[in-house]
């Protein structure tokens, strides 16, 4: 133990781990990582070692969710390209238990994409009393605008190598949606193969055989699984059919209950497995708003009854926060909490390629917690063994 940082000692819990549980059991950090974890009592530490010691009451420690699509929040968004904007989200997400995110852009100009990684670059990192940003999400520009859901469809293209490679060389894009039906796009999918960066299908018409193609090529992740995509049907399979059958693909979950019904979301928990769904907001500017009307990009949305919606009545992203999106999959599911505390972290960080430093509680990773009741209402959220957020 290193006396001059930051120790945080988590006793009298309910901490769940990905092998097992210790509870009662307690936690140690050093410095931003976990350094100690134990059953029962913690042994006498030196006090002057300890920065603070917390009796957690029996509660539920996990892992800090992960939300690698988050557009916005408190009348901020991602697109706004704004640093206070970028950190007001990350604020708010903390107090939703997130201890990292992945700031999410529309379909927008080239321009515009620009700006905002750019700003995501200077600010990437942790946050003050804010989640961690983790680079970028890029949703778009490169779609099927015959799925364009609440997306711009004017904005919508193919990928053009000068455009997409001034993204691709920011070194902070971690995460792109594209549509991979379009031989256009291709070329996109084996560049972001080539740097590490994960490539996802979504907004997309790919039938079976496309996705096959896709997954060939590299693609891992489907971005929000069920919406703005192909269905499932019996002869033809579409983007949802296929998209169960390849064990190489995760499956982002918007689990609103308004995005997709529970009963779906609970086909797509047992054809997966937990294993195979990441819990997302895809939350927006309206998030943690009251109730009124929104600009987003030259659009108007309005917040009625827990539902942002487009002028014509399109679905604009949600105003979900993680803790209750892991709370209606679990009910939608039939899972445990040991079962489902996966689909909320470590399944993100695992494709992402973070799964050695976050994602799970295991000595020597990154001590990014979130203490929850048993309703699942977050008490206290940590990201690299600091608390950013208290109740
Ligand atoms: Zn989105």
């Amino acid at each position: 133990m290193n006396n001059t940082s930051n120790q945080i000692l988590i006793h009298n819990a309910h901490i769940y781990g990905p092998t097992r549980d210790w509870y009662p059991g307690w936690l140690l950090t050093d410095g931003e990582k976990i350094s100690l974890i134990g059953a029962g009592t913690p042994p006498d530490f030196p006090q002057e070692a300890i920065t603070r010691k917390m009796d957690a009451g029996g509660r539920i420690v996990l892992p800090g969710f992960m939300d690698v699509h988050a557009h916005g929040a408190m009348g901020h968004e991602a697109m706004d390209a704004s640093i206070d904007g970028l950190q007001s989200m990350a604020q708010f997400y903390a107090k939703h238990g997130v201890t990292s995110f992945l700031p999410t852009t529309w379909a927008a100009s080239g321009e515009a994409i620009e700006k905002v990684v750019n700003v995501v670059t200077r600010i990437m990192g942790p946050v003050p009393n804010g989640a961690t940003i983790l680079g970028a999400h890029l949703e778009g520009p490169y779609l099927n605008p015959d799925r364009s859901g609440a997306q711009d469809i004017k904005l919508i293209r193919h990928a053009d190598r000068s455009e997409a490679m001034k993204f691709l060389e920011s070194g902070i894009v971690r995460l792109i949606t594209l549509a991979p039906e379009f031989p256009e796009n291709e070329w996109l999918i084996v560049e972001c193969v080539r740097r590490g960066i994960t490539a996802s299908m979504g907004h997309t018409a790919a039938d079976y055989d496309q996705v096959k193609k896709a997954v060939q090529l590299g693609v891992t992740h489907v971005t929000h699984t069920y919406n703005a995509m192909t269905g499932l049907s019996h002869r033809e399979p579409g983007t949802v059919g296929a998209v169960i059958t390849f064990p190489e693909i995760i499956c982002e979950l918007i689990a609103d209950n308004i995005h997709v019904h529970p009963a779906a979301q609970k086909v797509l928990i047992r054809a997966k497995s937990p294993a195979g769904i990441i819990l997302v907001t895809d939350c927006t500017r309206g998030t943690g708003m009251p109730e009124g009307e929104y600009p987003i990009d030259n659009r108007t949305i309005t917040i009625k009854d827990g539902i942002a919606r487009l002028p014509d009545g399109t679905i604009a992203g949600s105003i979900l926060t993680m803790e209750r999106a892991l709370k209606n999959a679990m009910a939608a599911g039939g899972l445990t909490l040991s079962e489902a505390w996966p689909m909320s972290s470590l399944n993100a960080a695992r494709n992402l390629g973070l799964s050695s430093q976050k994602g799970s509680i295991e000595v020597g990773k990154d001590a990014d917690l979130v203490l929850l009741n048993d309703e699942l209402d977050v008490q206290m959220t940590i990201a690299g063994g600091i608390v950013i957020f208290e109740k």
